[in-house]
């Protein structure tokens, strides 16, 4: 089902023509973004760009990355909490290595609340930033028009009554299942900004740590709004892995408003 959500939303971004390459298309652990020194890669990465000139959201209508500039930065998005140790650790990880990561949100998961005081404290300190998912995980092209305002906003309440957070005006459609009814209802609601994605680590399902590290190798380059789930501990054995990678190129990950106004 997950592997399912991974390949519809790249299928969608390749028919809007926002990204370039679907998954299979991948070219194995490329090293486009490691020529640097390790000495300029560690100078780039102390000055990763948390620091610029914000972009007004509402000027993008999918948003598949974070904009260019020559700034080392990317932004890495974790959906679902289906593992609350899973989402503790990426939490946990973002904060020891200076990352900003974005939350997708799936209400209905205990986890939410189970790691509220984390999250809280880290939303406080600029590392987690939480985004609407909806409530239930839903595939909003195949349901009412009542049923999208009401996943969308139970979310939205969840984030705004637990966490004190404000979403809009992202969101995440299930699966990426999305279409122009689905972006109209969205957008009345004050979600003008649907973040699809332009690189996966491949998280959605059990993978190894192996594929993790080699899906990061392809897909974690500058500027790339990149897709990862806390629903597996599979995924820990990876984390310092995926700080290496990052380091190794000078990449920060930052939260979607590190980079765009609101
Ligand atoms: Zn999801």
């Amino acid at each position: 089902m997950r592997r399912r959500e991974f390949l519809g939303g790249a299928s969608l971004i390749v028919a809007n023509g926002l990204a370039q390459l679907a998954i299979g298309d991948a070219p194995a652990a490329q090293a486009t973004a490691t020529q640097a020194t390790a000495a300029q890669a560690t100078a780039a990465h102390a000055t990763a760009a948390l620091t610029l000139p914000k972009v007004p959201a509402r000027q993008i209508s999918m948003l598949p990355t974070v904009p260019a500039g020559g700034h080392q930065r990317l932004a890495l998005t974790l959906d679902d909490g289906t593992s609350p140790a899973m989402l503790s650790r990426y939490m946990a990880w973002a904060e020891q290595n200076g990352h900003g990561i974005t939350l997708f949100v799936y209400g209905a998961m205990s986890s939410w609340l189970t790691l509220r005081p984390q999250i809280l404290r880290l939303i406080k300190k600029g590392t987690v930033q939480l985004a609407n998912h909806t409530m239930h995980h839903l595939p909003l092209t195949k349901i009412s028009d009542q049923a999208v305002h009401d996943e969308i906003m139970g979310c939205h309440y969840f984030l705004l009554n637990h966490f004190g957070v404000d979403s809009r005006p992202y969101f995440r459609p299930p699966y990426g299942y999305i279409d122009q009814r689905v972006t109209n209802i969205a957008a009345k609601l004050g979600y003008t900004t649907p973040v699809m994605w332009s690189g996966s680590i491949g998280d959605y399902s059990s993978v190894s740590a192996a594929q993790i590290e080699a899906l990061a190798q392809t897909w974690f380059t500058k500027n790339r709004i990149v897709i990862g789930h806390a629903n597996s501990t599979n995924g820990v054995v990876a984390l310092p892995v995926l700080e290496q990678i990052l380091a190794r190129r000078g990449l920060k990950s930052v939260t979607l408003d590190q980079v765009f106004s609101r």
